[in-house]
């Protein structure tokens, strides 16, 4: 067995409205049927499925969405008391929820904070109105940074905040306003994302009719770039391609993604890898409900992962952290020497300045880190 605890994630698939840009699993909220969903939430968590992890040691616990802070404080409350019993959920466990800056004020947030939340994190995207607007989100500037302090007036010391890069019409100066004024916030921990517009979301025909454009690709890298400098200029370390921390504030939870762990989905859509097996749940609201209800399994997708599967994607996925992939780990526990195994490609992007073999570790440089997925197809 793992000797490492798990992590435990709850998809929420709500919102208020849907965002023009949106890939995620969610639906539009409907009061009643939150209600069953967080019944069929916490009847997974106790179910039978579960039941051969039972007991297990967690130390993370994430509401991701969707957005989680539709629920009311009491459910929140509910489900992490769910965790405690079914699992041996660590005294300190990180326990974070997305929240975004409309559905928070002063009240639900310390409401939250009681409920056992200990991390928040933002939806901000940008803090330019215009910006917010050709994104059709619901909150505005002014309401992120109140969002902000007032979580810090609940006693949240935990704080993230989400920024999208590249938006339509975004010039780099402009773009890097949202940076600076991210920093002048202070939160703890940022996650910045490149926006991409899939053929299908309705962005795309906003663009094309009000006439917006990306600005071009090289544009999108100084943008990046930038981003990283001014942030650690401010004291955040980049730990990972799209995540940044003051000291200590890395996610805990989401460090378990790169770094070979193991964690649980609950909810909707939501993934899950231990013991050697992913899975995935039902995409439906509706159909996860009712298979929770009738003691059907909820996962519609099981699949054990081959030794050579497991290998590719611990390494892509440790590339992904600044700190890279530690070899002398994966000799000792996959058996694999990655430098005879990988050498010729990985030698050609040492070359060419986009990894760093150092130490007895792989790891993208920043150039890299712009070229990341090129680079990591080598090891899939
Ligand atoms: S709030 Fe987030 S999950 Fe909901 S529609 Fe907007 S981008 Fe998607």
């Amino acid at each position: 067995m793992n000797p490492e605890p798990l992590g435990l994630y709850l998809h929420i698939p709500f919102c208020s409205a849907i965002c023009n840009y949106c890939n995620f699993n969610r639906g539009l909220f409907d009061a009643g049927q939150k209600v069953r969903y967080v019944d069929a939430l916490l009847g997974d968590i106790r179910g039978p499925e579960r039941a051969g992890l039972h007991g297990r040691a967690a130390d993370t616990i994430y509401f991701g969405g969707g957005t989680p802070s539709l629920l009311e404080p009491p459910e929140v409350a509910r489900i992490i008391g769910a965790c405690r019993e079914a699992f041996d959920v660590a005294p300190d466990a990180e326990i974070t929820l997305e929240a975004n800056p409309e559905s928070v004020d002063p009240a639900k947030l310390a409401a939250l904070r009681t409920a056992g939340v200990n991390r928040l994190s933002f939806g901000v995207q940008s803090f330019r109105d215009v910006e917010l607007q050709r994104l059709s989100r619901l909150h505005n500037a002014g309401r992120a940074r109140a969002a902000l302090a007032e979580a810090r007036a609940a006693g949240f010391d935990n704080v993230s905040l989400d920024l999208m890069m590249w938006l339509p019409e975004q010039r780099v100066d402009e773009w890097l306003a949202s940076v600076d004024a991210a920093i002048e916030c202070g939160p703890d921990h940022l996650s910045l994302y490149l926006l991409e517009v899939y053929p299908n979301a309705p962005l795309k025909d906003d663009m094309a009719r009000a006439k917006w454009s990306q600005a071009p690709d090289d544009d999108a890298a100084a943008m990046y770039v930038a981003a990283m400098e001014r942030l650690e200029a401010a004291g955040y370390e980049q730990y990972e391609i799209s995540n940044v921390a003051r000291p200590g504030h890395a996610s805990r939870h989401n460090l378990k993604y790169w770094t070979d762990g193991e964690w649980l989905g609950f909810g909707c859509g939501a993934h899950g890898t231990a013991g050697g097996v992913r899975t995935k749940n039902v995409s439906g609201i509706d159909e996860y409900i009712d298979r929770v209800a009738r003691g059907l399994p909820v996962a519609s997708d099981v699949r054990r992962m081959t030794a050579e599967e497991h290998l590719g994607d611990v390494l892509f996925t440790g590339l992904r952290l600044t700190r890279g992939i530690d070899l002398a780990m994966i000799r000792a526990r996959y058996g694999v020497d990655v430098s005879e195994k990988y050498g010729v490609d990985l030698a050609r992007f040492v070359d060419a300045g986009l990894l760093r073999h150092e130490a007895g570790r792989l790891a993208l440089t920043r150039a890299g880190m712009l070229l990341a997925n090129e680079v990591m197809a080598v090891f899939v």
